[in-house]
């Protein structure tokens, strides 16, 4: 495989960023978590962060062409010439196509899918002890992760909060979000041969073992090609 085009596929708290984060160091491509983005335009009550806020706190999806737009630019750029991770996005048809349309126009396209496999229960249970720093978005857990001294990040020291869309009632809505909405690119992507199923019910280092594997076997099988 020449470059790696990767997608990050699965629900909300299966994991995407920590694997994410990891593949990033690991593969050294640019890597793209589109609530992340979002996150630091709110923050920064930039024209973007004031149209995403109300979408987002809701447990609603921000519309389609407001962040296909965001995720042009950053293919655009010369860092993700190479190849890059994508988190996060696409998150529903016209946007899966709105990527494979803008990579065609680069003579590219996606070529590798790791759909993150957790149950709802699963979820629920993450993301209500999820705890996240205000500064730099660093992630703990009340049980499964807890930082040093409560309430306090071990990294940069600023105080951990829990995200206005981690509240309980906004958990429930992003799940349903996430079946209605994003569980068809599971077939987009499948039809596409590009999607590879990881069980994401683990420990991370043991799910990123599994995502080095899945990966390697891509590539092997690329170049029998
Ligand atoms: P995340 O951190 O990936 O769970 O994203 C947090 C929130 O940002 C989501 O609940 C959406 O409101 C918004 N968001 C992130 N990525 C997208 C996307 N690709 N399309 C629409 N909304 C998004």
């Amino acid at each position: 495989m020449t470059e790696l085009n990767l997608v990050l596929l699965g629900p909300p708290g299966s994991g995407k960023g920590t694997q994410g984060e990891r593949l990033q160091e690991d593969l050294r491509l640019p890597y793209y978590a589109t609530g992340d983005i979002l996150r630091a335009a709110v923050r920064d009550e930039t024209e973007l962060g004031k149209t995403a806020k109300q979408y987002m706190d809701a447990g609603d999806l921000v519309p389609d062409e407001v962040i296909v737009g965001v995720i042009v630019e950053a293919l655009e750029s010369a860092e993700a010439r190479d190849g890059f991770i994508l988190d996060g996005f696409p998150r529903t048809t016209p946007q899966a196509e709105a990527l494979d349309a803008k990579l065609a126009d680069l003579g590219r396209a996606v070529n590798a899918v790791l759909l993150i496999d957790v149950s709802d229960d699963e979820v629920v249970r993450r993301l209500g002890g999820r705890r996240t720093c205000e500064q730099g978005g660093h992630v703990f857990h009340v049980d499964f992760n807890p930082p040093k001294v409560e309430g306090v990040c071990d990294i940069d020291g600023s105080p951990l909060v829990v995200r206005d869309d981690d509240k309980p009632e906004v958990i429930r809505k992003r799940l349903a979000t996430y079946h209605e909405k994003t569980e068809p690119l599971v077939g987009y992507y499948d039809s596409r041969s590009v999607l590879r199923r990881i069980e994401g019910e683990r420990k991370p280092e043991e799910v990123e073992a599994e995502i080095r594997r899945t990966l390697s076997t891509l590539r092997l099988q690329d170049e029998a090609v």
